[in-house]
């Protein structure tokens, strides 16, 4: 953690792909990964993947009151080639959901990418002031995969949410800073959302498929959505993990979603989260795929196996409806 730290504090960036790969490897961790302290092997095409996935909408132009719809450099040279090569497929595709269905261009783009990836950010990220010091893999063993050390996969999935808050916080910062941008995002508020959020316009038609599929009621306390105000909620916080997996959305009335906040939400409802999505699998993935979210019921269950182990070993509060909250239990305390 002390070197990813002086990564992000002093290391140097001409463009933000470091940052990408910090944020790739460690929801991967998370998602393909185990709480053991054993090495882990990532497809390049995975992390290729966690790429198109962070540049995707940041490659479109950013449209903001009096000026022109500008794209954001993210590189102190020219544009980054990743963004060019993800800009050449939205010219044909308008959104990720239609670019991954033609399996030939996202094959061939993901191929490209990783092979970016594999030349610049996998050998330049562990540079400290001029040095090589070999924290997270071992370039000479990553040639056909990125090896992640003995216990580096443990402590991503540890402190996933500092390592993302860092990096997402550097990454904003770089793009500010970026004189290429400077002009137009001087002092621009909502910048961190336009980056890193999904858009509201997304999630509104997340809402529209959920709603029909909860019958029109509140996911949590089931009352009837009709007359009331709703909010499509992140299941498993956006602040534990945030990044969109179709299966994490539910639809909840304004109350239940302000209540829940950034809590994790009761094991009775991860239970009845559950349910639904192997109950509802075929619809979710067609239809939250459309909207351009990643659907895969399995990835999305593994998040959220980490982040209830997460909620144990640290005795988080979780949200049991109404004003309740409690601490989740270890399974095991209750034998002693
Ligand atoms: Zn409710």
């Amino acid at each position: 953690m002390k070197h990813i730290q002086q990564i992000l504090q002093s290391g140097t960036f001409t463009s933000t792909y470091k940052f990408a790969l910090l944020i790739s490897i460690t929801r991967l961790a998370i998602e393909q990964g185990q709480d053991t302290g054993a090495a882990l092997h990532l497809d390049y095409q995975d992390i290729a993947e966690k790429f198109i996935d962070l540049y995707w909408k940041q490659s479109l132009p950013f449209q903001f009151n009096q000026y022109e719809p500008f794209t954001i450099h993210q590189s102190t040279g020219k544009q980054a080639k990743i963004i060019s090569e993800i800009q050449n497929a939205q010219q044909q595709f308008k959104t990720l959901a239609a670019l991954r269905k033609d399996v030939f261009y996202w094959n061939r783009l993901k191929r490209t990418v990783a092979t970016t990836v594999k030349q610049m950010p996998v050998v330049y990220l562990q540079n400290l002031n001029g040095q090589t010091v070999e924290f997270l893999y071992c370039l000479e063993d990553s040639k056909q995969s990125l090896r992640l050390l003995p216990k580096v996969m443990y402590c991503l999935r540890q402190f996933s949410e500092i390592i993302e808050e860092l990096c997402q916080k550097r990454w904003i910062d770089f793009v500010r800073l970026n004189k290429q941008n400077l002009v137009v995002l001087d002092g621009l508020p909502d910048l961190d959302e336009f980056m890193f959020a999904p858009s509201r316009n997304q999630l509104g038609q997340v809402a529209d498929f959920l709603i029909d599929l909860q019958q029109c009621q509140c996911f949590y306390c089931g009352k009837s959505l009709k007359n009331s105000k709703y909010a499509v909620d992140h299941f498993i916080p956006w602040s534990l993990y945030p990044a969109d997996t179709g299966h994490n959305f539910v639809l909840a009335d304004d109350k239940c979603n302000s209540q829940k906040s950034n809590y994790l939400a009761s094991e009775q409802f991860l239970d009845q989260w559950r349910e639904r999505n192997h109950l509802h699998d075929q619809a979710i993935s067609r239809e939250i795929s459309q909207l351009g979210f990643l659907t895969d019921l399995r990835r999305s269950h593994r998040v959220a196996d980490w982040a209830y182990q997460q909620a144990i070993e640290h005795e988080y509060l979780v949200w049991l409806g109404g004003k309740d909250k409690q601490i989740l239990a270890h399974p095991i305390s209750g034998v002693f």
